[in-house]
């Protein structure tokens, strides 16, 4: 996981580590190798350059410039400008009402159906009564796929494989889990290759249906700066409560996960690495900023 912003990092400190002075013609230098290896990172420009502005006035602190390690003193810097950029503090979804409704959106092949799997097994192994639905109603293979996963995990799949009204399916599955006795239903909506007309509004009347406590925004990281502009049109429409960050193992740049916070605004709150069901985290940002700098 972004292997190659950890090396371009790490050779721009080099420069820095083991001196015992250094100034401000040695920040200048380096803090503008940061800002290359962030937008390589494909890290968006505007965030790439308030970030290494960030960084440079702090290191020219005479502290800094006087301290006795001053570029390991710069390392600690940037790394606490990294996780600042991805929000600071982890945060977690919110699970309110008989049932909770959790609803998932993306774009088709983005990981949402693995990670409503994911999800469900995690809230399961808390301790949760969760249902999943099926509202993917134009790509049949999902509804089968949710239900294989959903055997795997040992959580059923509420889903209508005859119907065509995604919104009246979720609205039946919430009827279903307070019949049954379930208090989080995961919905796992439809998504197309790109953003599409049809697609929002139907998302959106599922949302206006089910009121849910938690939307999340499903992405693939490795689509960088893509990722960042889907999820802000997304946003847009649906103003939604956090965004799961997918295919981080397949990510060596890492710039959807720098980007995304400060551009919409909105938290990531789960990392996956891989399609296997237990291959979820949530977002820490100081790990994570952490791990980039290895
Ligand atoms: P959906 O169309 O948004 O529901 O996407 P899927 O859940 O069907 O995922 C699309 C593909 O990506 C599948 O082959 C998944 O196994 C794979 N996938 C999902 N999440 C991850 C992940 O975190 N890492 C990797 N390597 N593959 C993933």
């Amino acid at each position: 996981m972004f292997e190659s912003l950890q090396d371009k990092l790490n050779g721009a400190f080099r420069t820095l580590k083991g001196k015992d002075r250094i100034s401000d013609i040695n920040v200048a230098a380096t803090t503008k190798e940061v800002r290359r290896a962030l937008v390589d990172a494909d890290v968006n420009f505007k965030v790439a350059k308030d970030i290494t502005d960030r960084i440079r006035e702090k290191a020219l602190d005479r502290k800094i410039l006087i301290s006795v390690e001053p570029g390991q003193m710069f390392v600690k810097i940037v790394q606490e400008e990294l996780t600042e950029l991805m929000g600071g503090q982890a945060e977690s979804i919110n699970i309110k009402g008989d049932p909770a409704v959790i609803l998932i959106a993306g774009l088709q092949g983005s990981g949402k159906t693995t990670f409503s799997g994911k999800l469900a097994s995690l809230l399961k192994k808390q301790g949760r009564q969760v249902l999943l639905a099926a509202c993917d109603i134009y790509r049949p293979a999902a509804i089968d796929q949710l239900k294989v996963l959903g055997e795997q995990i040992g959580v059923e799949v509420y889903a209508e494989p005859d119907s065509k009204d995604a919104v009246s399916i979720a609205q039946n599955a919430i009827a279903h889990a307070r019949k049954i006795g379930k208090k989080i239903v995961i919905v796992d909506t439809a998504g197309r290759l790109a953003v599409d007309e049809v697609m929002m509004k139907e998302v959106e009347d599922i949302k206006s249906a089910v009121k849910p406590s938690e939307i999340l925004f499903v992405v693939d990281s490795m689509t960088g700066q893509d990722a960042v502009n889907t999820a802000r049109t997304f946003n847009q429409r649906l103003n939604f409560d956090g965004v799961v960050l997918t295919k981080l193992d397949g990510d060596s740049r890492g710039g959807a996960a720098l980007s995304i916070r400060q551009v919409v605004e909105k938290p990531i709150k789960y990392i996956s690495t891989g399609e296997k069901m237990e291959a979820l985290d949530s977002f820490y940002p100081d790990r994570m900023a952490s791990r980039i700098l290895g």
